[in-house]
């Protein structure tokens, strides 16, 4: 089969011939239909961040993936040939404390599909059947790939109730964008979003939020508690940038006794201001590590089935595999003129 691989350590990747995965019995073998990029995905590409210390090679990499399953081991009931299946990235042990108390996205012995084991940039992939969800009717198909990360954003936003809140979306990215959606449809009474990119602040305003705004604007502070029409600051900030900055920020603009979701990831230690920010302002910082397996799930097949979001305008770009590096050029570039790209077969 075909796959998109890195053969060593070091920057790109290689569109090259790989065997078929053999499947374990406990796992599904999929003819994958379509996969999505994630900043993970880039930083395995690039050879950065955290990608040189976790990633052994040759990997095929890319972990938001769905496909049509073709084989099915032994132990795996429930599952039939044709079905199709998005997949959950986090392949949870079921044995550990956390797996036993559920919390199996915080399991202790994760191992993350397309990163510790062979991923979805391939025609054909090996998942357990514990980590796959099955659709039950077309309706979210041409979406499939998108449901992890929408994941996220339906964790991270609807981690506590947002009816009647002023929720700021700091950062932009794919899963901001959807983050924007969910408030909106969770009943967010005023939606701020933050991010840079000229292309993304119209991808904000596409997706419904009612003041966009450059985080590097002059008195940006200002600026946002006059979105908020509160001196007191936002009720709810999504912090999905992991820019240093913009978590300083968040803190600094949200209310005192208002909600933290930390979820993008800063790429080194950062400082915050703890007695100030989190503990004079009794907020809640929850900290958001995927999406929870499988409440995150029903959640979001609700959220998508009844209409009440549409991610499909936030997928702008879509490119065969073996156009992968004008697709990671695109995702990496400065301008950041995307929102969700995808590779097919
Ligand atoms: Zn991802
Ligand atoms: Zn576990």
């Amino acid at each position: 089969m075909k796959a998109i691989c890195k053969l060593s350590p070091g920057p790109g990747a290689e569109y090259t011939d790989c065997d078929v995965p053999v499947i374990n019995k406990d796992e599904l073998l999929l003819r994958v239909d379509h996969a999505a990029i994630c900043e993970n995905d880039l930083a395995i590409y690039n050879w950065t961040g955290w990608a040189p210390d976790r990633v052994k090679t040759p990997m095929i990499f890319g972990h938001e993936l769905c496909g049509e399953v073709v084989e099915m081991g032994q132990l795996d009931k429930g599952f039939n040939k044709g079905d199709f299946v998005s997949v959950e990235s986090h392949i949870f042990c079921g044995l550990c404390y956390q797996c036993r108390n559920d919390q199996r996205h915080v399991c202790a012995n994760v191992r993350m599909i397309g990163i510790d084991t062979p991923g979805g940039f391939a025609e054909y992939a090996a998942v357990p059947a514990r980590c796959a969800w099955k659709h039950t009717d077309d309706s979210l198909k041409d979406i499939g790939a998108i449901m992890e990360p929408f994941g996220n954003a339906v964790y991270g936003v609807l981690a506590e109730d947002i009816v009647g809140k002023t929720v700021l979306i700091s950062g932009c990215d794919p899963q901001g964008l959807f983050g924007i959606g969910i408030a909106r449809a969770g009943g967010a009474k005023n939606i701020i979003a933050l991010d840079s990119s000229a292309y993304r602040q119209k991808l904000a305003k596409k997706a419904g939020a009612g003041h966009v705004l450059d985080p590097q604007s002059e008195d940006i502070f200002t600026k946002i508690k006059h979105a908020a029409k509160s001196p007191d600051g936002v009720d709810t900030v999504i912090e999905m940038s992991g820019d240093p900055k913009a978590i300083g920020l968040g803190l600094s603009v949200l209310r005192y006794g208002g909600r933290f979701t930390a979820f993008g990831m800063p790429g080194k230690k950062i400082e915050l201001d703890y007695a100030k920010d989190i503990i004079s302002k009794g907020i809640r910082l929850y900290g958001v590590a995927g999406r929870e397996i499988f409440r995150s799930w029903y959640k979001m097949e609700s959220i998508l089935k009844s209409n009440a979001v549409d991610p499909r305008p936030i997928i702008t770009h879509t490119f065969k595999f073996k156009d992968f590096k004008k697709a990671f050029e695109l995702v990496g570039s400065k301008e950041k003129k995307c929102g969700k790209v995808i590779l097919t077969p």
